[in-house]
């Protein structure tokens, strides 16, 4: 069946169930951007032009809502506990209904049970017969109360499940072997998925698909009358919970701020003020997400103190016309130095509070400085009081961005079919890659398949993203693939890694080898110039744009991507 786009947002939001917060919360925002989903929708049924897409069945578990997880987040809703993950459920939710899948929606074990045909309460019992949905959307709760409820078939059926993953996991801890043998091993990781199974809140690694969330937006009147109300010296604090405030000695910053602005705050609180929060901040307690979105409009600058990373609330803000000051972090905080991160299956470096607002967005919306040096706090303060800035926000936040993406994988990605083993012919030699090269960045476009070695008259197995998107690229020693991708204009694309995964590769880039090994690494395929020794990965589920080591060049599967939708290539629709 074909799968037409859906306005009407009544059925999805009698599914979603009452009774709890966190399903009221998720429902408000439903409602308050009905009419944002339905204009994406209709703009994006014309982009598409009638293609067919395939209506698929789909389950979404939402494991940490249910008792059964200990559904911490429920009762902290309306008391500063975190919304970024129902901020995205919710989302994920919408996109799913609009793109006119047939969903269910399951927030217990028991209603879980029910979904897949498994008997209750009988604890580990196997799925016989087929599984009754082509897509599973659960998140690492789930995933553990799937196992408990389909036993052994879970291995059968895994190909089919999405796990909503908002800070990432990266390959290497992703493998239970490898992870457990060279210290990977956390409470997360080792489910031996393809790492583009795991959908994250913002474009961290590539070798997780990247799944985002919207943000609200705005028409040009509304931008116009943002303009016309901007109060230039009013800040407001990014932090709804009293502990995000506790300053540790950098009150200083506070007190400049102060200087030049009226300092709002929207820190929840019960009868009595926050000792946290200083007196002179006006602090309006916990809002209602329209309402913070008012306050928004108004305000000049939304200020970051460090916590919480990488949320849904700068990007608001940013959308409303705010400029986002944050601080930098030296040394970046990782799973390796911080217990907020410890234990996260990831080694990514955060070298600010939101990486993607300084990455993706930057000046003059978004300024990155240290907050330990006063000088520069108190010039980048009045910088932000004397520049203007429009509301802006990425395409791949917009309703619209997130559908086309959320279309593209659903109809792309496909981790159940076995890849057809690639044979490459001999590796025809591109650009003028000499052996002299080697030396500074090699960089092998590869246009089309025959440079691979396909034959004429072979047909190359159909890849998503496309294979013309491919670019071959030679890391620097120390350097990942997500950098040195990145440094070149391109993005790691590990869907390619399978193409140059072999001897041709190196030999068309004209590599010296003396030996070469295949080997369990996820930082192979790569080469180590002065010993001459050549890795070709021998584990497929391995392949990773994030490893790094200072002995090796790596071979890098770079390709080309959309602006404002990093995750989807030029020919990817
Ligand atoms: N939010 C809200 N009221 C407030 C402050 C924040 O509704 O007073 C919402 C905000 O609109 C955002 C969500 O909380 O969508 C999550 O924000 P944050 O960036 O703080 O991420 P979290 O740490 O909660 O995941």
């Amino acid at each position: 069946r074909h799968a037409a786009f859906r306005t009407d947002l009544s059925v999805l939001l009698d599914q979603v169930g009452t009774g709890k917060e966190s399903l009221s919360f998720m429902k408000r925002r439903i409602r308050r951007l009905t009419q944002q989903w339905a204009t994406a929708a209709n703009r994006l049924d014309a982009k598409l032009e009638q293609r067919w897409r395939d209506q698929k069945k789909i389950l979404v578990h939402v494991g940490f809502l249910t008792e059964e997880s200990g559904d911490v987040f429920s009762p902290k809703v309306l008391k500063g506990g975190p919304l970024g993950e129902m901020v995205q459920w919710a989302d994920i939710l919408t996109a799913l209904h609009v793109l006119g899948h047939n969903l269910k929606i399951s927030m217990s074990v028991k209603e879980l049970q029910g979904f897949l045909g498994v008997p209750p309460g009988r604890g580990s019992c196997p799925l016989t017969g087929p599984l009754p949905f082509d897509l599973i959307y659960t998140d690492y709760h789930g995933l553990q109360q799937m196992k408990q409820n389909m036993g052994l078939s879970l291995r059968r059926h895994k190909c089919h499940i999405r796990v909503i993953d908002t800070f990432g996991t990266e390959p290497a801890y992703n493998h239970e072997e490898y992870a457990t043998l060279h210290g990977y091993r956390t409470n997360w990781g080792y489910w031996n998925l393809n790492a583009r199974q795991y959908m994250t809140m913002f474009p961290h690694t590539p070798d997780n698909s990247f799944m985002g969330f919207v943000s609200e937006e705005l028409n040009e009147t509304e931008k116009r009358s943002i303009q016309q109300n901007k109060v230039n010296n009013m800040a407001v604090v990014y932090g709804k919970e009293a502990s995000m405030w506790k300053l540790q000695g950098k009150e200083g910053f506070l007190q400049i701020l102060h200087k030049y602005m009226e300092v709002h705050g929207t820190v929840y609180y019960e009868t009595q003020r926050p000792p946290e929060v200083p007196a002179f901040v006006k602090n309006h307690g916990l809002l209602p997400q329209h309402e913070l979105q008012q306050l928004l409009r108004k305000a000049k600058l939304f200020i970051g103190f460090g916590f919480p990373y990488e949320g849904p609330a700068p990007l608001e803000a940013i959308a409303n016309g705010c400029i986002f000051l944050q601080p930098k972090f030296h040394p970046p905080h990782s799973s390796l130095n911080h217990e907020f991160f410890r234990g996260k299956p990831t080694s990514r470096e955060v070298f600010s509070q939101h990486p993607y607002a300084e990455q993706y967005i930057g000046r003059p919306h978004v300024m990155t400085v240290d907050y330990n040096n006063s000088l520069e706090f108190d010039s980048v303060i009045r910088e932000i009081m004397r520049t203007e800035v429009q509301p802006y926000l990425p395409y791949e936040y917009t309703c619209e961005g997130m559908l086309e993406r959320v279309h593209a994988y659903i109809q792309h990605q496909d981790f159940c079919a076995t890849e057809p083993p690639f044979i490459p012919a001999n590796l025809s030699r591109q650009g003028s890659a000499g052996g002299s090269r080697l030396t500074g960045p090699l960089f092998v476009p590869l246009p089309n398949t025959t440079a691979l070695g396909w034959a004429s008259n072979m047909t190359a197995p159909a890849a998503w993203p496309p294979l013309s998107s491919l670019r071959l690229l030679v890391s620097q020693e120390g350097q990942s693939c997500v950098e040195a991708c990145q440094s070149a204009g391109f993005i790691c694309e590990p869907a390619h890694f399978r193409f140059i995964n072999n001897k041709e590769a190196l030999h068309g880039l004209e590599v010296q080898c003396e030996v070469v090994d295949s080997e369990m690494n996820h930082i192979l395929p790569a080469f180590s110039v002065v010993r001459r020794e050549c890795g070709l990965q021998r584990e497929p589920l391995l392949f990773s744009c994030a490893g790094h080591s200072a002995k090796y060049r790596r071979l890098c599967p770079c390709r080309d991507f959309r602006r404002g939708q990093a995750a989807l290539c030029r020919d990817c629709l």
